[in-house]
Formats: C-alpha cells, structure tokens, sequence
C-alpha cells in the first residue's frame, strides 16, 4: 500500500506542548505555566481591538507600516529592517525555511527554547544541541560545534526556561567567531524585561549575518494575539518578505500592538511589578530551600533536590489549583519554571511551596 509521506525530518519532530491551564476538578485555578502578563493587556490594546472588530471585513495591511514605523520610532531602529511575524515563532519559522535545509545544521543550547529544533526539523535540516555551563550558554561550546553544515545559530538572550543572558562581550566574541554565512538569531522575546538591554540590536546593526527577534506576547500582554518581529539586515528582511504570506498579519493584532506599544505608562508599571514580585518570590522560596539562577526574565527556574522532588512539587501545586512548567522536556526536571504573577499570586505559589518543603522535611 502507497501512503503520502512527508518530507524528510517531519516525522522527528516532537509536537510541542504549551502551559496547561486547567487542572481537573479545581477551581480558582492560577496559570503560571506560559510566562504571559498577569496583569492582562493594556485597556489601549483592547479598546483598538474592539474598534478595528468593526473593519475585519476588510483585508490587512500587507506591509505593516503602521506597526513597523511604531516600533522604529520607539527603538530607535530602521523601519524598513523591520519584519512582522504571527508570534516571533513565525519569524523564527521562516528563518530556517528560508537558510537551512536537508543536510544542513542548526545549532542551539541545550536548555535553549524548545521551538528551534522543531524548527530546524520542520525543514529537514538537523537540530545541534550544545552543552550550557551551570545553565547559561556557552560561547565557546557553541563556536565548537559549528561546522560547513551550520547554516543558523539559535540564542535566546535571556534564555527560556532558564532566564539567564549572555553579556553583549560574549555575543561580539560568539559573532566574531562564527563564519560570515552563518546566521546568528538573538531571540529576544524577554528583552523588554532587561533594563537598558537593546536585545542586540546594535549587533544587527554592525553585521550581515545577525538578526534578532521580539514579541508582543510577553511583556506587552498580547499572546493570544500573536504579534512577534524581527530586525535584520536588509537582505535577510528581503527574503522573509519574500516567502511570507502577504496578509500574515491580522488588522486588529496589528491595531492592539501598536496601541499596546504606546501604553508607556502601563509597561513601565507592568516591569517594575515584576522586578519587585521576582525577587521577592525568589528570596522567599531560597528561604525553604527552592534556589534559582537570578533571572532575567518574567519568570524563574526553581531548583528542587531531584526530578523526583520537582514531579511531586508540581503534583502538589496541581492539587492546589496552581499550574507552572515541568521541564522534563528541557531535560530540567529537577527544576519547576514559575511565571511571575501579581503580588497574591506570587504569594500563593510561595505558601503553596513553602508547605510542601515543610510536608516533607
Ligand atoms: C514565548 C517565546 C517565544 C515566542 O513567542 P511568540 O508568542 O511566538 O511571539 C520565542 N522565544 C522564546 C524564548 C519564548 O519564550
């Protein structure tokens, strides 16, 4: 018997799964599983939204100036180097459809975020996994591990789930190292989260083979939107609009992203609630016992004795109506990944672990 096959590599690909955000038979359940906004959208975002509800009949924008020129303006970048994406997965997506293919290897670390060998995969190129040093990247495993196969580098800075970064002189050390035809992607999709970080966008402006990529999904509140973008050289732009489809982009995502971009009030509020609720999270639950790396993102790693003690914790946060993230996938599972909530929510996961440590001592 004949059966339509698919291309090489598909079949490899392991699906990927999001934050749970139900528990069965318990109410009042709190979701800290997907590193999204506690605070929800920005009020401006969804009264854009609403208001472009009643033009969805009409096509979208297919060159997104609005928004491009929105966030040129905001970070100082080119808007024309700008390129909008369903999610910065999208971006992602079609980087590697467009520089890597069957025979060709995509690099990543190995706690690095777990859509870029689905990514590679999907193109029928081979994900490279490399070591990390005590959960942070490693420049020089990752400059080791390139070969005349490599055709893309994967880091995302501050990393998902670890929330570590690498220092801007390790990235001018990784880019000097790595060929010319090999692209690096700095995934920036926790950027806005580090004070004075630029997600390395001056690193996209000194050199033909870096490209970063951004999201509306964290910080900005937007997930179920999905709005992401990327900011490269002029060529590499030139391909991705290229091979995208030409209305990729919905009109109101587009609309509540622009708004949302505007609220400055609420997203400087919205990051001084998470530094304050994150380190306080974190000392409390070091206090029983709970370390994590210091993070730079809008969650932590939470570190138990072992993946025994990680799988019971999370059965217990279950059992209490709070959802985080088993990492078992990441080969983490000694570890919980908590998504920053508000205040009473931080509270919550804090109580709920601190009496499972004591259960146990
Ligand atoms: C959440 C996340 C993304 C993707 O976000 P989109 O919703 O597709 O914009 C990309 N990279 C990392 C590291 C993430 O954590």
């Amino acid at each position: 018997m004949s059966a339509p096959r698919p291309q090489p590599g598909i079949l490899e690909i392991t699906p990927y799964v999001g934050g749970a955000s139900k528990v069965a038979g318990v109410e009042n359940v709190l979701k800290l599983s997907s590193n999204e906004n506690p605070a929800g959208p920005s009020p401006r975002a969804v009264a854009a939204l609403k208001a472009a509800a009643e033009d969805m009949h009409r096509y979208p924008s297919t060159d997104h100036a609005g928004l491009r020129n929105a966030l040129g303006a905001r970070y100082g970048l080119d808007a024309d180097r700008i390129f909008c994406g369903v999610g910065s997965d999208e971006v992602l997506m079609l980087l590697c459809q467009a520089y890597a293919g069957p025979g060709d290897e995509v690099i990543h670390t190995e706690h690095g975020f777990s859509l870029y060998p689905i990514c590679a995969l999907a193109q029928g190129a081979q994900p490279v996994a490399v070591k990390e040093q005590d959960r942070v990247a490693d420049v020089d495993a990752i400059l080791a591990a390139v070969t005349s196969r490599t055709k893309i580098v994967f880091l995302a800075n501050p990393n998902n789930p670890t929330g570590t970064m690498v220092s801007d002189p390790e990235i001018a050390r990784l880019i000097a190292g790595l060929p010319g035809d090999v692209l690096l992607v700095l995934d920036g999709a926790y950027a806005e989260f580090v004070e004075g970080f630029d997600g390395g966008a001056a690193f996209v402006e000194k050199h033909q083979n870096v490209v970063m990529t951004r999201t509306f999904s964290k910080l900005f509140g937007l997930g179920g939107l999905r709005v992401g973008w990327g900011y490269g050289p002029a060529d590499v732009i030139g391909v991705l609009n290229r091979i995208r489809q030409p209305f990729n982009m919905s009109a109101p995502a587009l609309a509540a992203a622009e708004a949302a971009l505007d609220d400055v009030d609420w997203v400087e509020e919205t990051l001084a609630e998470n530094v304050r609720n994150r380190d306080w999270l974190a000392a409390e639950l070091a206090k029983v016992g709970v370390p994590s790396d210091p993070s730079h993102a809008n969650f932590i790693l939470a570190r138990f004795a072992d993946e025994a003690e990680a799988a019971a914790c999370d059965e217990y946060l279950k059992q209490n109506g709070i959802i985080v993230r088993a990492m078992g996938s990441y080969n983490l599972g000694y570890c919980l990944r908590i998504t920053i909530g508000t205040k009473a929510d931080c509270t919550r996961v804090a109580e709920a672990i601190a009496a499972f440590k004591a259960d146990r001592a």
